[in-house]
């Protein structure tokens, strides 16, 4: 269902690229974006001259980047996708290195070239579209709440400016709970592990942002729970430095091959069956 939903939109939106790259290769000669200013290099030449991708990725999202302190692995959806575009792009999926990121970090560490792209449970959305460009949406997401078994929160419509909200800093989630619920105070962190401990710990009632990053929190405490409807679209998309067209193309014809092999639903599969709704 989801997924069906999913490819639906991947292949509207693969097919609307498509026709505005059409329309402007007719008309626009002005080439300039694409190439990296000083090197002259674009980005996706370097990653073929480096022969590895570096991925920002998320250290401490279950089911999208967890890193396994006893392995040193980081495992997760987002991984999984990051190594078969590296096998898409490069013939290998261990061409590829992941350094971690966190909502806030990430647009300045693409921005400043230490990662290649960020594939870390980002939402696409019109205002980061100023400062990076998007692959096609690869997932989609909804903004919801997780509150401890038993809570009196059972929806949006029960917070209120006596209840603390757990968010974590550079989310679309900070911001989409200050203008859903203006009244209610928002407590920061800087990753979604201190914000589950801070559940935990009781430094606020409910904890607020994706309902696909809070059903790994679930699944690993199951004393906590999902509660009411997804409240808001968070459709994620891999991003990449602005004016990368050619890397850009190349992880979405890399999306798309992973979906016409059935990779990605199986991929997908391995980390969501029956965990989300
Ligand atoms: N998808 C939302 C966002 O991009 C929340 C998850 C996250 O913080 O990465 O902000």
């Amino acid at each position: 269902m989801f997924k069906k939903k999913k490819l639906l939109l991947l292949t509207i939106t693969a097919l609307m690229s498509v026709m505005l790259l059409a329309a402007c290769n007719s008309g626009d000669d002005n080439a300039s974006g694409g190439k990296d200013g000083d090197s002259g290099k674009n980005v996706l030449e370097t990653i073929k001259k480096r022969d590895k991708i570096i991925f920002g990725v998320k250290y401490d999202t279950k089911l999208f980047g967890l890193k396994d302190p006893t392995t040193g692995e980081v495992e997760g959806f987002d991984i999984d996708i990051a190594k078969q575009l590296a096998k898409e792009i490069l013939g290998d999926e261990t061409k590829v290195k992941f350094v971690e990121v966190t909502s806030k970090t990430r647009i300045p560490l693409l921005n400043k070239g230490d990662i290649d792209a960020i594939i870390a449970t980002m939402t696409v959305s019109e205002e980061r579209k100023k400062e990076v460009d998007f692959s096609e949406v690869y997932f989609e997401a909804g903004q919801s709440l997780l509150v401890k078994k038993g809570s009196s929160i059972q929806s949006i419509d029960d917070l209120t400016k006596d209840t603390t909200v757990i968010a974590v800093k550079g989310s679309t989630s900070t911001d989409n709970i200050r203008e859903a619920v203006p009244e209610a105070p928002v407590l920061e962190f800087e990753n979604y592990a201190e914000a589950f401990t801070a559940l935990k710990a009781g430094k606020g009632e409910v904890l607020t942002t994706d309902d696909s990053i809070l059903a790994g929190m679930a699944s690993e405490d199951d004393s906590f729970e999902l509660v009411g409807e997804k409240f808001t679209e968070e459709p994620y998309g891999i991003a990449v430095k602005k004016g990368e067209k050619e890397f850009t193309d190349a992880l979405n014809s890399g999306l798309e091959s992973l979906i016409s092999s059935g990779d990605f639903d199986t991929i997908y599969d391995s980390w969501f069956d029956g965990l989300l709704k």
